[in-house]
């Protein structure tokens, strides 16, 4: 390891003081402005805040020319109230950081540290702190705002750790690691009536009724490869809670999911038909909208290589063949393969560890070390 056992507990108290004080996506300040300190001291390059909202990038760069290598960790926390009983809870109600974003970002202050002992010879590494991962929104503004052009990376590697996967142990496979998905909201807009002549007005009734079925049945059940997808309907509203009133409004949330962004595409024009369908033949008003819109997550071959020599050199086990990839969940890094090759690996946090997103989850903090030794290795092997 290339950091003391000191600077590594520094570095865990740092993760847990993360732990006590989430913010959920886009409103990342105060967790941004600890990163920004703790970066400060490690003497980066360059340091550039506000990045796509409260995205923070240190830059460490070698003498000679050579090209970026991108790491990136996120942010935020979830809107989750925390019922674990650890000394470092969180002491804000109704959130917690429940997927392990403090512990990523903590593996990157200690990539921080290890650079400002030795910067890499050639090239320039960024540790990127992304904001609003949970809602897939914070890759995309990252990437589109301005400053990121002079940020561009070669290559772009990532972490997440696993629950169900054993303490420390990786899982690594070149091709697709994450499902894209997205949430369809439909409104149908019609009139309403006295309930006692709902033939006065235009009741989305049964188009509501229909296009819960309707689009769930556009889940195929497939394997998890090309051709699956999954519709969950998640959230559906009509009218108000009234006895007097024919309804003319309703409203229908699902999430849309498939393991490719061409199935995607071809998933959202069926539920669109569908839903345009509906909204004819009953002559109510359709709105569609989407929010939480994640492509597909596919890890690049030769930054997946980059990653398997790294691991080898660490002598970390890996398991390229395993039941848990791809995950069905998404992952906003796939975006930065628009940019250059990326990948990203997992990182087990233990069989028996409570799941991301659960109550009582709570980052391992023996996996900060492990993450950090093999994205530096990593940065070694590509700019000395
Ligand atoms: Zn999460
Ligand atoms: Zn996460």
């Amino acid at each position: 390891m290339f950091l003391t056992e000191q600077e590594l507990q520094r570095i865990t108290a740092f993760r847990q003081e993360l732990h006590r004080y989430p913010e959920v996506s886009g409103d990342e300040r105060e967790t941004a402005g600890r990163v920004k300190q703790a970066l400060l001291e490690t003497c980066p390059d360059e340091l550039i805040e506000a990045l796509g909202g409260h995205g923070v990038a240190a830059v460490y760069a070698g003498a000679a020319d050579g090209p970026t290598v991108l790491v990136r960790a996120e942010l935020d926390g979830l809107p989750i109230e925390e019922i674990s009983d650890v000394p470092h809870r969180s002491l804000v109600s109704d959130k917690g950081h429940l997927c392990g974003h403090d512990g990523h970002m903590a593996i990157l202050l200690a990539l921080a540290a290890g650079l400002a002992k030795r910067g890499p010879e050639r090239g320039r590494v960024v540790l990127l702190f992304q904001p609003a991962e949970e809602n897939g929104a914070g890759a995309a503004a990252v990437l589109s705002d301005p400053a990121f052009a002079a940020l561009r990376p070669d290559l772009s590697l990532s972490l997440h750790n696993f629950p169900g996967a054993a303490l420390g142990h990786v899982l690594l496979r070149e091709g697709p690691v994450n499902c894209a998905s997205r949430g369809m909201k439909v409104i149908l807009r019609g009139k309403t009536s006295h309930a006692s002549y709902p033939e006065d007005g235009i009741a989305p009734t049964f188009a509501l009724g229909r296009l819960l079925s309707g689009l769930t049945a556009l889940g195929n059940n497939a394997p998890l490869g090309p051709d699956y997808t999954l519709v969950t309907v998640t959230h559906a509203r009509l009218g108000e809670p009234a006895f007097g009133i024919s309804p003319g409004y309703a409203e229908i949330w699902a999430t849309l999911r498939t393991l490719t962004d061409d199935k995607m595409a071809e998933l959202v024009e069926a539920a669109e038909r569908l839903a345009g369908e509906e909204a004819r033949v009953t002559g109510l008003q359709l709105e569609i909208s989407y929010e939480d819109v994640f492509r597909q997550c596919f890890n690049s071959p030769e930054a997946t290589a980059v990653l398997n020599q790294a691991l080898a050199d660490e002598g970390v086990s890996v398991e390229s063949e395993s039941a848990l990839l791809p995950m069905k969940a998404s992952e906003d890094f796939g975006l930065f393969r628009t940019v250059a090759p990326s990948a990203m690996f997992f990182l087990g946090a233990g069989e028996g560890h409570p799941r991301l997103h659960n109550p009582d989850y709570d980052f391992p903090d023996a996996l900060i070390s492990i993450g950090a030794r093999i994205f530096m290795r990593a940065i070694r092997n590509t700019l000395g």
